[in-house]
């Protein structure tokens, strides 16, 4: 199976080679470290992180950086309003933003670079442009000649007339060219800035990312990535400045998520839909999000949906989200429970599925296994579709739970048949484990209820069906159990007592 990748600069589906045999290099814009994140800043993270991991279980060895911006103009503005400075504003905000990618176990990530510290790679290259004579410097500021680039327009797509319209009536500021981008800003005395050999300033955005992923991966690396509110100008321009110094292709993979939407309700009581960015007021940062939600929830949510659709966020599809995702712990703590076993401490072995699949039940449930898995990663494959993915692990939970139902294994030793379940147990979570879900028991995934009174009440009701039991009043006790299966709620019968479940 060969992994294929949608690649916005050929807009197409191309099979993946790397630049070299074996090793991937892959680099996302990170965050603006002004102000704190939402969760639109953890799509790309989440997305990467899976991405790497998945690679990574391809046989290859990965490198993925993502950059922190922190030197901009929106750093500069913020920190004057709180009145603090910018490192310190900077410091607080990527602390909070690393937190928040700790929880997401977003925890592949090889270098999270700062800007400030590569001001003398920055530097460099915008000397490096000037040579090949597609920089320029007006009064302290340092611009990037886009005549000089010929295949200007190459990712966005966009014709480059677009680009040079109004060309002559609106350059101003001595730029020669509208479109003209800075690569270097003069800064005033009261603003941050470096000495440079055109004065103190700072850098433009775009310069930072192609210094950064030059220096980490090289003049031509694989997976360039990063939101589809990037394309233009900023990767873009990336392509332009980089392709102009080194005179080679600058990646050769260009991946962009969709972005994020936030339902919003109007005045006029219609919910509409709209993008969602740090100027929309009522948007939650990750922290307080992670604080409501477990954070494998909010993974989950984000890898449930293929990388290049827009996600729809509301508390309603994030409640949805965890409601699904509980029937897989559920299940997974289920087995454990009937096996005595971890489930998540070891892989799927398949030999062993194998062995123990007797009877014809138990072959249909194996090959139910084995034909998942390759869907499973036949849909990660196919443009990284984690949504088709996990679609798969939804079936395989399904079809577990119809067979321990069908093979009475609370009741019944039948150790073959739990040995199996096991294996299957252990595939689901296997899988999981490839993007970073499933890899360990949620905390309470028991009842699944998260609500002590719930449990109390089932143990009542659970009480009163044993008693009427005892009584003969198999009526009574056969109303019990239908009036909560109507509820969703499945008693067990185990050979310890009753448990129950949310189904
Ligand atoms: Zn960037």
């Amino acid at each position: 199976m060969s992994f294929r990748l949608y690649n916005t600069l050929s807009k197409e589906k191309e099979i993946f080679e790397p630049v070299v045999p074996g090793k991937v290099g892959i680099y996302v814009c990170g965050p603006t470290v002004y102000k704190d994140s939402h969760i639109g800043h953890a799509v790309g993270p989440v997305i990467f992180d899976a991405l790497k991991k998945y690679l990574s279980y391809k046989g290859y060895q990965v490198k993925l950086v993502i950059n922190i911006t922190d030197v901009d103009d929106k750093l500069i503005i913020e920190a004057q309003r709180l009145g603090i400075s910018i490192e310190d504003l900077a410091r607080q905000v990527s602390a909070n933003y690393f937190e928040a990618m700790e929880k997401l176990g977003v925890n592949s990530i090889d270098v999270y670079p700062r800007a400030t510290d590569h001001i003398g790679h920055i530097i460099k290259l915008i000397q490096r442009l000037g040579e090949n004579e597609a920089a320029y410097e007006v009064d302290g500021d340092v611009y990037f000649d886009i005549t000089k680039c010929r295949d200007y327009g190459k990712l966005s797509h966009r014709r480059s007339e677009d680009q040079m319209e109004g060309t002559r009536d609106l350059a101003g500021a001595g730029k020669r060219n509208t479109s003209d981008f800075a690569l270097w800003k003069k800064s005033a005395d009261d603003e941050i800035g470096w000495d440079s050999p055109w004065g103190r300033g700072r850098p433009g955005w775009h310069i930072e990312c192609s210094a950064m992923s030059m220096e980490y991966l090289g003049e031509t690396f694989d997976i360039h990535g990063g939101g589809m509110d990037l394309i233009f100008p900023h990767h873009e321009n990336e392509i332009a400045q980089t392709e102009t110094a080194t005179s080679k292709p600058f990646v050769k993979y260009w991946m962009h998520n969709g972005l994020t939407r936030i339902k919003t309700k109007q005045t006029s009581g219609d919910w509409s839909e709209e993008k969602m960015s740090k100027s929309l007021g009522n948007v939650r940062t990750l922290k307080e999000l992670l604080a409501e939600y477990p954070p494998e929830t909010i993974r989950f949510f984000l890898l449930s949906t293929h990388y290049r659709r827009p996600i729809d966020f509301s508390d309603e599809a994030i409640v949805a989200t965890q409601k699904g995702m509980m029937t897989i712990y559920r299940l997974l703590e289920r087995v454990a429970r009937i096996t005595d076993e971890d489930v998540y401490a070891h892989a799927c072995d398949v030999a062993k599925m194998e062995q123990v699949a007797q009877s014809d039940d138990d072959k249909q449930l194996r090959d139910a296994v084995t034909g998942g898995q390759l869907r499973y990663l036949e849909a990660l494959d196919d443009d990284f579709n984690t949504a088709g993915g996990i679609a798969v692990i939804f079936e395989l939970c399904t079809r577990l739970n119809r067979y321990i139902d069908q093979q009475r294994l609370e009741l019944q030793e039948n150790p073959s048949a739990k040995a199996l379940a096991l294996e299957a147990a252990r595939m689901i979570s296997t899988l999981g484990k490839i993007i970073g879900l499933l890899e360990k028991p949620l905390e309470k995934a028991d009842s699944g209820a998260g609500d002590e009174l719930a449990g109390e009440l089932m143990e009542l009701l659970i009480e009163l069906r044993r008693d009427a039991k005892t009584n003969k009043n198999y009526q009574l006790a056969d109303t019990i159990r239908d009036r909560l299966k109507q509820l969703n709620i499945a008693l067990e019968d185990r050979p310890d007592g009753t448990g129950w479940r949310k189904e």
